[in-house]
């Protein structure tokens, strides 16, 4: 695909849970929880994509491998077709300047003690991003672009909103003129109101500034409001892919048609009363087998209990991991 600029290629993660000594002592297996398992993903330059699922879908897991806050434990992330993975030193550093994450709370990733200005200067300190002289200046254009007031830089975090205090995050990320931004449910914690304000100032400064932008979130209204494409993932998998009006209009896989369903936005006709999908989710410590979504899937046929089905084309740049050729029309109870 042309214009990609971050890919994943085939990409697990596992992370060891913590066992008793007695459990050790009787050599029972070390478990652990299977965040990803072998996810591929084209980012493309400029673009918005979107990444869904219920909690613990392994979306902000994967969110952290593109970052490198996590490394894979196999696949490759690459970042203009470098494995990131061997990236050290100087190279590294470059990396994690042009690639900037936001985190879901800002409050916890913001040194109290330290006022705005004081955050900024320290951010754009580190890259070397301005000589001294002109510091002040590029922290009032930061503050601007976030549309908080130049008095905002000598306050505290404490003194902001929930909202303010996320166009702070988003001034901090900015300040090292990043070419991705990944934002981990950025707004998940803030009201309504809050959130469509604050999405909208990313939706702008990405047109404005040429950013591409990973927007990992549990809320379709907001997905399908900010995406291009959407990628919906189930257990540390991608189940289905592409345009995210086609993925509205028509989604091609059973569990992304049950999210849809449970979606207050979606169309009336369509709206039942269902959670998201029936039953729960299974353990990623144990996973089903064949299918992953065989367990709760209204459609689950022999086959999808031993057979894991791959990401197939579905027209124009759509992709769903599926069995089943085509969705009846009404594919969830
Ligand atoms: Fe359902 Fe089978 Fe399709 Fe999986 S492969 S989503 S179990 S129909």
């Amino acid at each position: 695909m042309t214009n990609v600029i971050l890919s994943t290629t085939d990409i697990s993660k596992r992370f060891p849970v913590t066992q008793s000594v007695l459990s050790r002592l009787r050599g029972q297996h070390r478990l652990a929880v299977n965040a990803l398992n072998g996810v591929s993903l084209d980012i493309i330059k400029g673009e918005t994509l979107g990444i869904v699922g219920e909690s613990g879908c392994g979306k902000s897991t994967l969110a952290r491998c593109l970052v490198r806050l996590h490394d894979c434990d196999s696949g490759k992330v690459l970042f203009e077709g470098t494995d990131i993975g061997t990236l050290n030193g100087p190279a590294r550093r470059t990396f994690n300047r042009r690639v900037q994450m936001i985190f879901q709370d800002p409050y916890s990733s913001l040194n109290p003690r330290m006022t705005v200005r004081q955050i900024l200067a320290e951010a754009l300190s580190v890259h070397s991003m301005r000589p001294k002289a002109q510091i002040e200046t590029r922290i009032g254009e930061l503050l601007g672009l976030v549309r908080l007031p130049p008095d905002a830089a000598d306050k505290y975090p404490h003194e902001f909103s929930g909202g303010q205090r996320q166009r702070i995050g988003i001034a901090r990320a900015l300040s090292v003129e990043p070419e991705v931004l990944v934002a981990d449910e950025l707004v998940s914690a803030l009201d309504v109101s809050v959130q469509a304000q604050v999405v909208n100032l990313l939706l702008e400064l990405q047109d404005r500034l040429n950013l591409t932008v990973v927007f990992v979130a549990h809320d379709l209204r907001l997905v399908r409001h900010i995406s291009h494409r959407v990628a919906v993932m189930y257990l540390g998998k991608v189940v289905e892919y592409g345009p995210t009006s086609s993925i509205f209009a028509a989604p091609q896989h059973p569990y992304t048609d049950a999210l849809l369903r449970a979606a207050p936005e979606v169309d009336p006709s369509r709206r039942t009363r269902t959670v998201a999908a029936r039953g729960e989710l299974p353990s990623p410590i144990n996973l089903p087998k064949g299918c992953l979504f065989h367990t709760r899937c209204p459609l689950a046929m022999d086959r999808c209990r031993t057979e894991i089905p791959a990401l197939r084309p579905r027209g124009d740049g759509h992709l769903a991991a599926c069995h089943l050729d085509t969705l009846p029309a009404k594919a969830t109870p």
